[in-house]
């Protein structure tokens, strides 16, 4: 079913910012979106901009350059991760903040959306430079941040430490310990059980429900996976454990392959030990690319934005596209994809599990009392459940596809909250 999303220019195509405004833009019109509530929320409600200086190893002082970017608190705080990465640009903090505003509603939990990252090669940086920059950067950011105002979150880059570091410079600031400034901490200072592999449980649930809804089995049903970071090893390891085949496993320097299946848990611990999934003896190595236009009946992509695109999208063959990544496939290739038929449950349902499991954080940390495992997945699971079943049955009764439906789903939950909120 074609979209009707407008054809943007190639080099608009892998702009994440237009790619989320040609989204968004399509979604309000199907809803007919009154004119000033379309213009508030296009835009992001505020944009910061840091430039702060880190005494290096080796004595020099370096300039870096950090982003927060709060796209909505109507819902309540804002809430993303922190990204550290040498291609972090203001207008990919603008797309990130804003699909976080839309994931908080599509799963119904009470946060606005925010982003931020810093312009920096974490991997030419020790442990010590990295943990100055980190503070620095919390310090900078000290009154527009908090567990009421904006809540911060690990994402391509930054770990557990890196929110340990974050909390710890906030709570030095306030003068006494804050753990829910950030989610995605260590277990000991507040952390949630279940929080590490939620994204890739949300993920499970997503192709669970898919074939359930596309009236699919698991048996035999294979699964291609772009990315084996934290989204994607923890999908595969999930996944294979509930009885999918995991053909393929996709990394940024190879691939690899076996049509009977690729035991994940030794290619975690292989990945683990020597840094990379290359020379794995259990799989036959492909190079990355192919991966994604292999046969299969799901592909995820865990890695990052823009892998497909006008370029590959006429190739892909899986059945099912499950976006465990933010903004993998761009406004152009949901076209080439829509006339191909291909289900697509989209990122801002897809990879919501990490945010709900991050809520659960956040509402532990603040009544100081924390649940079991068992409850976080079973809450997870139900949240997303549902959260799909709003998305699919709004597709059909608008007449769009997924990730139209779960635009229009979350813009209109928001655009309810700030009517409801009143004028001002
Ligand atoms: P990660 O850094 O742990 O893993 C990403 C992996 O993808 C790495 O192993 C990297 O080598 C690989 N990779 C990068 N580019 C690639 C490419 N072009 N081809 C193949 N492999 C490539 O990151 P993550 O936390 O797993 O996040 C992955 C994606 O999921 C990002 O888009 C992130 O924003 C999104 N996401 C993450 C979470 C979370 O809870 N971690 C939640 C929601 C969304």
């Amino acid at each position: 079913m074609p979209t009707g999303v407008p054809t943007v220019t190639l080099d608009q195509e892998i702009n994440p910012w237009e790619a989320q405004n040609a989204r968004f833009d399509f979604a309000a019109r199907k809803l007919n979106l009154d004119e000033g509530l379309w213009k508030l929320l296009r835009s992001p409600a505020r944009e910061i901009i840091v430039h702060f200086p880190v005494p290096m190893d080796d004595g020099h002082i370096e300039m870096f350059t950090g982003f927060r970017v709060q796209h909505s608190i109507a819902r309540g705080p804002g809430k993303g991760g922190v990204r550290y990465s040498p291609d972090v640009t203001l207008d990919e903090m603008r797309a990130l903040a804003s699909w976080m505003t839309w994931k908080c509603a599509v799963v119904n939990i009470p946060f606005g959306g925010a982003k931020g990252g810093v312009i920096c090669d974490p991997k030419k940086m020790s442990k010590g430079e990295l943990e100055r920059m980190t503070r620095r950067y919390t310090s900078e950011l000290i009154d527009s941040i908090g567990p009421e105002k904006d809540v911060l979150a690990p994402d391509m880059n930054t770990n557990e430490q890196t929110m340990a570091w974050i909390m710890d410079t906030y709570s030095m600031h306030m003068g006494h310990t804050v753990t829910s400034v950030v989610t995605g901490k260590p277990l000991n200072i507040g952390g949630s059980r279940g929080r590490l592999e939620a994204t890739g449980r949300g993920v499970m649930v997503a192709c669970d429900e898919s074939l359930r809804y596309l009236n699919m089995d698991r048996e035999g049903c294979r699964v291609v996976i772009q990315g084996f970071g934290n989204v994607g090893s923890n999908a595969a390891r999930l996944m294979k454990d509930h009885g999918y085949t995991i053909v393929g496993v996709a990394e940024l320097d190879g691939g690899l392959y076996n049509s009977s299946g690729i035991d994940v848990h030794q290619l975690n611990e292989y990945k683990y030990r020597n840094g990379s999934i290359l020379g794995f003896r259990g799989a036959e190595a492909v190079p990355n690319e192919e991966l994604l236009t292999e046969d299969c009946e799901i592909l995820i992509p865990a890695a990052t934005e823009n892998v497909i695109t006008s370029r590959n999208a006429d190739k892909i063959k899986a059945r099912i596209v499950v976006e465990g990544a933010n903004g993998p496939t761009t406004a152009v290739a949901d076209e080439i994809l829509a006339e191909k038929r291909i289900f697509i449950v989209p990122d801002i349902l897809a990879n919501a599990g990490g945010v709900t499991a991050s809520y659960f954080e956040w509402v532990q940390d603040r009544q100081g009392y924390f649940w079991k495992e068992s409850i976080v997945n079973e809450q997870l699971e139900t949240i997303l459940r549902e959260s799909f079943d709003d998305v699919v049955r709004y597709a059909e009764a608008h007449n769009v596809n997924n990730r139209i439906a779960a635009y229009m789903l979350a813009i209109d939950r928001v655009a309810i909250t700030i009517r409801a909120r009143g004028k001002n």
